[in-house]
């Protein structure tokens, strides 16, 4: 049976060889914890999921290389604000990665990642410098609660 997280892990698979990574079994079993987790996991939480699901040690400091890794190869996305990764939603897409934008749901903590347009990007970053304000990061990450959860309380 080829679930979502199957095809993604190929997608992966098939992507890091076509650009010459080196998508080791390691990295791909970090990257398999971020597909099945329902919410973003710390570095220490993928170091205990990963003794759980393949019983097996990571130490904390490969658990930051495998994620440097999988996150150069655009396979995972950090939350700034909080030190959490995330599995990008785009891996099994065909089309162009986009800056990741992040809306995260305060109630049940799950991260929707959506791409915003160059342009609308371009405007919001130029009405922020005018304020001389210098951004380090161009990644949004922003807080409400979800449309899973709204429907929640209006039940
Ligand atoms: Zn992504
Ligand atoms: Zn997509
Ligand atoms: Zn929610």
């Amino acid at each position: 049976m080829t679930n979502k997280i199957d095809i993604s892990l190929q997608k992966a698979q098939s992507e890091c060889s076509r650009t010459g990574l080196r998508l080791t079994d390691k990295r791909c079993k970090v990257l398999k914890i971020l597909l099945q987790a329902a919410e973003p996991l710390s570095a220490y939480d993928i170091v205990d999921q990963f003794k759980q699901v393949f019983a097996e040690s990571l130490s904390a400091m490969s658990a930051y290389r495998m994620l440097d890794f999988l996150m150069q190869a655009n396979l995972v996305h950090k939350l700034e604000t909080s030190n959490q990764y995330l599995a990008c939603s785009h891996i099994s897409c065909e089309h162009n990665h986009e800056l990741p934008q992040f809306l995260i749901c305060d109630q049940c903590h799950t991260v929707k990642e959506i791409g915003l347009s160059k342009q609308l990007l371009k405007e919001l970053r130029g009405s922020i410098e005018s304020t001389g304000f210098v951004l380090s990061s161009q990644q949004l990450e922003l807080h409400g609660v979800c449309e899973a959860c709204r429907a929640k309380q209006s039940e």
